[in-house]
């Protein structure tokens, strides 16, 4: 009963996506989630919509992967907001780039969209059919391998056994500690502040971001509702270094609301409100290896990224697919579903992306944290410069919406 092929560990977006691509598999897969069941959507007819706090900016090729699992016509009937234009701003200067889909002739930038949405449609997916068995709550509290079996041992579910363990279990991974995975991480000095704001003037489906010396702030656009476009809201994620984000979250809302219309220069006028903040530091941490005997790593729990170009989710939809369609074709090939050359297969289809994108993140907050005037003066140049380069500039946003350049 406890014997599976593949067991997934983590039921967020990541794990979910992992386990809608191993149906019609015919291979015995279960997915575990610690929690008891996942943060509920409040998509409400109530008079202030409520959102979910954590949102994603997700690219083309991420909801292409929502559309295939079903999962998209879903999220459709519920709320999302495809985004039109991206203004980017530097505090320290006159620096400036637009970002817009008709440069690009692309039906939009990417879509915002609430965490809480995905998972919801991505569990019904799931539900709708037997493939995958779906065990929660359920916590991985230790693990041994013996012969050719991965034994996890669980705090609700007794001994669950599998040939391969795919860790989905996010930035602090109990399955990449427990299998002592070698980690690359450093400090960003950051935590990012998130919450929902409503602001006086609607946002036009744009998003800002403006970066600073204590770090970048950056709205998202959020629509209210299918038939109810109410354009009010954004979420906002705010990177601050430490002090300064702990100062911010001690403001009250009144406080708090005018530090930031100052902050983004109210280009959407006022902030009116601004729900519950949730606090996250922020730590870039990299796997040196993707896998080791029989587990896996995927989304934050193989990388942890910046949220600065929102990517961190896009990355893990992309693991999730390559590493599924490499057991799917070790499987075509006469492989078992765990074999060191599909894994090897994996690691080289993902590691080099996502360090890249790790790689052009922490540029990012390094040169738009230098206090160098010859810095500010260069990337403000650059910046200007890059926004009249269209190629250049339409290749950069080509590349963040997960486009082929
Ligand atoms: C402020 C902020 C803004 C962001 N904005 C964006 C964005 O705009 N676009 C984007 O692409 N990305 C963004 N990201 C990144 C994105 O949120 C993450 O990359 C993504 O949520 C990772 O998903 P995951 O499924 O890998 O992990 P998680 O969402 O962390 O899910 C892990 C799951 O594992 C379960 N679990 C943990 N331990 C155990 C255990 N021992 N046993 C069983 N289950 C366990 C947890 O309950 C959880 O359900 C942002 C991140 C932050 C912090």
């Amino acid at each position: 009963m406890n014997d599976f092929d593949v067991i997934i560990v983590g039921a967020g977006m990541v794990g979910l996506t992992v386990a809608n691509l191993f149906k019609n598999t015919r291979l015995r897969v279960a997915l575990i989630d610690k929690s008891e069941s996942s943060a509920k959507a409040s998509v409400t007819g109530a008079d202030e919509p409520k959102f979910d706090s954590r949102v994603s900016a997700l690219s083309s090729s991420s909801r292409e992967i929502l559309t295939r699992l079903g999962a998209w016509t879903l999220i459709e009937q519920q709320r999302y907001c495809d985004l039109r234009e991206m203004y980017v701003w530097d505090a320290d200067g006159t620096g400036s780039i637009t970002f817009s889909a008709d440069d690009l002739a692309a039906p939009r930038l990417g879509t915002i969209i609430e965490n809480s949405l995905v998972i919801e449609a991505l569990t019904q997916c799931l539900e709708s059919t037997c493939d995958v068995e779906l065990l929660r709550p359920c916590s991985v509290d230790a693990l041994e391998e013996i012969d050719d079996w991965v034994l996890l041992n669980t705090a609700d579910q007794g001994v669950l056994r599998a040939r391969l363990v795919i860790a989905a279990d996010g930035v602090n991974s109990k399955i990449r500690e427990l299998k002592s995975f070698e980690v690359r991480e450093w400090e960003y000095n950051h935590n990012a502040i998130v919450s929902t704001v409503k602001t006086a003037k609607p946002h036009q489906k744009i998003a800002l971001q403006r970066f600073m010396p204590t770090g970048p702030l950056a709205l998202l656009p959020l629509s209210s509702g299918v038939n109810d476009n109410c354009q009010m809201y954004s979420s906002i994620v705010w990177s601050a270094e430490p002090a300064y984000a702990e100062s911010l979250m001690d403001m009250t809302d009144k406080d708090f609301c005018r530090q930031l219309s100052k902050c983004y220069e109210t280009r959407f006028g006022e902030v009116i409100n601004c729900g519950t903040r949730q606090i996250f530091p922020l730590k870039q941490r990299h796997s040196v290896s993707y896998s080791k005997d029989r587990i896996v790593l995927v989304g934050d729990a193989a990388h942890s990224i910046h949220p600065l170009a929102g990517q961190g989710a896009n990355l893990g939809f992309l693991d999730a697919e390559a590493l599924t369609n490499e057991i799917k074709k070790g499987l075509n090939m006469g492989r078992e579903v765990f074999d060191p050359v599909t894994m090897d297969r994996y690691q080289r289809a993902r590691k080099g992306h996502n360090l890249g994108m790790m790689v052009l993140m922490e540029g990012f907050k390094r040169v738009f944290a230098e206090d160098i005037l010859s810095v500010r003066w260069l990337r403000n140049i650059g910046m200007s410069r890059i926004d009249e380069l269209k190629p250049i500039k339409n290749y950069l946003a080509r590349r963040a919406m997960g486009l082929n350049t």
